[in-house]
């Protein structure tokens, strides 16, 4: 067990990176990385909790990627604040964060991307069209700078899970991908940095999603209604809890992300809705069995 401190050692480049990971390796040592944007909450550190609990060491790393963000999103005013974060992953007992600068991850001269075809053209790629290649990107470089045994990503951001999970296979990357699940508040609101953009009004219509999200994955297992009439109630009863705007609720194959009428093998629901300056996702389980 990692001893828990005040902050965990931050290395800022590479090679400073792989030397202290490759100490690690060279006597044996499991290492786990948990790839985040910072603004660190309890559903960051439920991937720290699962990393601890599998591997020897905790390596999480801390980058805005810029690459992720498109036109008039909010890469600029992204909650940063570095010394809260290193104070959070200390307490969680992370050995070591790995906070590089744009120009460390991409030199002027940068020029390569990745991209998963399929999964990436779906839901979310529908609304955010530069976003997967820009995550893609960004974790195939940080699995291969971290050289990590197991990497861990939220089920939260469930097509983001899959993409990930593909794309490690599809290039040979050593690593294992593991999802975790997704951490809430007590009204069910899946923790988010974005969280922060809320009023106490929107904050409190905000829940709804979850809820709403919910009641589609029962209506659609009781065979109430088809995939398409869930959703779409949904989708109607978003706007009248006081949603903005709603991108898409959708009743999916869990592993292909194709759009489902009724289950006969493991489902996802997912959603995203605008609610002021914020834009909320969230999803969850459905399977045949009761799940
Ligand atoms: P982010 O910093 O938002 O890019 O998130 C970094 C990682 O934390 C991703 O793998 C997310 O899926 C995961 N994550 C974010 N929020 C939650 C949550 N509420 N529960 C579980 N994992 C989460």
């Amino acid at each position: 067990m990692t001893a828990r401190q005040a902050h965990p050692k931050v290395v800022r480049t590479i090679d400073e990176l792989r030397a202290t990971v490759g100490d690690w390796q060279a006597v044996g040592k499991i290492v786990g990385v948990v790839p985040t944007m910072g603004a660190i909450h309890g559903g960051h550190l439920a991937l720290v909790d699962a990393a601890r609990r599998h591997a020897d060491k905790v390596l999480a790393t801390l980058f805005v990627n810029p690459a992720q963000f498109g036109e008039g999103e909010d890469f600029s005013v992204y909650p940063r604040n570095e010394e809260d974060d290193l104070t959070r992953f200390g307490a969680a007992g992370t050995d070591l964060v790995f906070i590089p600068d744009v120009g460390e991850v991409y030199p002027d001269d940068y020029s390569t991307s990745v991209r998963v075809d399929g999964l990436s053209d779906r839901l979310d790629g529908v609304f955010r069209p530069h976003f997967f290649g820009g995550v893609a990107t960004v974790v195939a470089k940080l699995l291969l700078q971290t050289n990590a045994d197991k990497a861990y990503f939220g089920e939260k951001d469930y097509q983001q899970l899959l993409i990930v999970r593909r794309m490690a296979r599809d290039l040979d990357i050593p690593v294992e991908i593991v999802g975790v699940p997704t951490v809430r508040e007590p009204d069910g609101l899946a923790l988010s940095s974005r969280n922060a953009y809320l009023s106490p009004d929107q904050r409190a219509i905000a829940p709804n999603l979850h809820r709403l999200l919910l009641r589609v994955a029962d209506q659609v297992r009781g065979g109430v209604r088809s995939g398409s009439a869930a959703a779409e109630l949904a989708t109607a009863d978003l706007i009248g809890a006081g949603f903005d705007a709603v991108d898409y609720v959708a009743v999916c194959d869990a592993e292909t992300l194709e759009p489902i009428e009724e289950l006969t093998r493991p489902g996802r629901v997912l959603g995203a809705a605008h609610l002021g300056r914020g834009r909320l996702i969230d999803n969850v389980p459905i399977s045949p069995a009761g799940g």
